[in-house]
């Protein structure tokens, strides 16, 4: 049985765990970090890499009620849903829809913004150290419509953009093709945001990172917390084979993070939201991609990557994490990307399966457990952790040696999950 001591044990190592790891061993502690290590298991393995201070809007808004009816008969290409499920997680569907206001959608893309605006740049000073500023790059990427009514019905979304000041050209048809001549469909209008960059190997960027992590002193124990136990002075985190020691521990174990705190007692209205992936080769006639792309009629995007691969993403499946995959929304993101741009073969036999860790609200969980003293939560980035998790681990760092965030915390509370239906009201932004 192997017993470690630390000052900070951080359960989870992807780019959330990761970010706050390095962060926290920046801060001069001693730092324990505890993962399984299987890098296609972690939804940052596997995203389509959009750092974008414009991505501030959650799943739950004004839309949804005119989007429900098709929702509920899986025929919205973007989300798929098994219904049993939605009643497994029904603290999650019961906040989602309780969010489902156009002033909640504006408070949460408020809350969201500075999270958001702080993400590029926390991203540059990582892949600077991590060495994989190559894989970074700020393109900016693009909204497509494919008619005339989509692009109006994304007018609540432009205006709270303007009014927070992100940065947004409209393109119409013809300019379109000048501005990205790989899209071969023809496209009613389109919305370029151009201070989004992008990460061009996700999963190259996480191992850079754990490498940059043990370079600093931090050591790694490859295995699963199984639980975390509060004692005398601190937190014993059990795992297979040993135990860590440690004045404090920082959950941030992505989709998992929920299920692990259900035994310490938390009852997170949570949710994994279920994405595939599959890579594709552009045809060696076609031009290069060179941002990605959200086609809003496909509920997908095709983001390029290192080596000149597409990745094309597919929507939200909601069903149980560990649930048998189910290619019917990947496949139907193949074909309608294989008319978007000219693609060769697939590149994978298997297309790739990962969770998004999903709050109902859209907001992460950041701070300090309510129930639990030592205990730091960081979790639920749901479609943003990618971007927003370096700027995470700094504020995970300064809550863990008790500086004053850089970033204002109050939205991100855990327990407003832990509380029947109850949307962030306030507003300290
Ligand atoms: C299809 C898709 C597209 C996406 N596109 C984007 C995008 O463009 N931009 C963006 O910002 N975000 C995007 N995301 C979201 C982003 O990938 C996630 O929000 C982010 O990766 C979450 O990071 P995380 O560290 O919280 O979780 P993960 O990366 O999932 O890492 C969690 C880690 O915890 C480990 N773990 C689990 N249980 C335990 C345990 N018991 N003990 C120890 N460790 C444990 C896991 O093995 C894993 O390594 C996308 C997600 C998907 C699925």
């Amino acid at each position: 049985m192997n017993e470690t001591q630390a000052d900070i044990v951080v359960v989870g190592g992807g780019m959330v765990g990761l970010a706050s790891a390095i962060a926290l061993r920046d801060r001069g502690l001693d730092v324990v970090l505890c993962d399984p290590g299987e890098a296609r298991a972690r939804a940052s393995f596997g995203n389509a890499g959009v750092i974008s201070r414009g991505s501030i809007f959650p799943m739950s808004g004004p839309a949804l009620w005119g989007r429900l009816p098709a929702y509920l008969r899986n025929a919205d290409r973007g989300l798929r849903l098994r219904h049993a499920h939605l009643l497994r997680v029904m603290p999650w569907t019961a906040h989602v829809l309780a969010a489902a206001r156009a002033s909640a959608w504006r408070r949460a893309a408020e809350a969201l913004l500075p999270l958001t605006s702080a993400a590029y740049a926390a991203h540059e000073e990582l892949a600077a150290r991590a060495g994989t500023a190559h894989h970074l790059r700020r393109t900016g990427w693009i909204k497509l419509y494919r008619t005339d009514a989509a692009f109006a019905d994304a007018a609540l979304e432009r205006a709270i953009l303007a009014r927070h000041g992100v940065a947004m050209e409209i393109v119409d048809g013809p300019a379109l093709h000048a501005l990205e001549p790989a899209l071969v469909r023809p496209y009613a209008r389109a919305t370029l945001l151009p201070e989004t960059g992008s990460v061009q190997d996700p999963g190259g960027l996480i191992e850079a990172c754990g490498r940059l992590f043990s370079g600093l002193g931090g050591r790694t124990i490859r295995a699963a917390a199984t639980r975390l136990e509060p004692e005398a002075g601190g937190w014993r985190i059990r795992y297979d084979g040993g135990h860590v020691r440690a004045r404090q521990a920082v959950v941030a174990a992505g989709a998992a993070s929920a299920e692990i705190l259900r035994l310490l007692g938390y009852r997170f209205a949570f949710a994994a939201e279920r994405g595939y992936h599959r890579h594709y080769a552009l045809h060696p006639d076609s031009p290069p991609l060179t941002r990605p792309v959200l086609d809003t009629g496909a509920g997908s995007i095709l983001a390029p990557m290192a080596t000149g691969r597409v990745r094309v993403l597919s929507g939200v499946e909601l069903n149980a994490r560990h649930a048998p995959p189910d290619h019917a929304q990947i496949d139907a993101a193949s074909r309608e990307a294989a008319g978007t741009l000219r693609l060769g073969g697939p590149l994978d036999n298997e297309p790739w399966l990962g969770s998004r860790p999903s709050t109902p609200d859209g907001l992460p969980v950041i701070g300090r457990a309510p129930r639990h003293e030592g205990l730091i939560l960081a979790f639920g980035h749901g479609h943003i952790g990618l971007s927003t998790g370096p700027i995470t681990g700094q504020l995970v760092a300064d809550i863990a040696t008790d500086r004053p965030a850089s970033l204002p915390l109050a939205p991100f509370a855990p327990d407003r999950l832990l509380r029947w239906p109850r949307p962030w009201q306030g507003s300290t932004v």
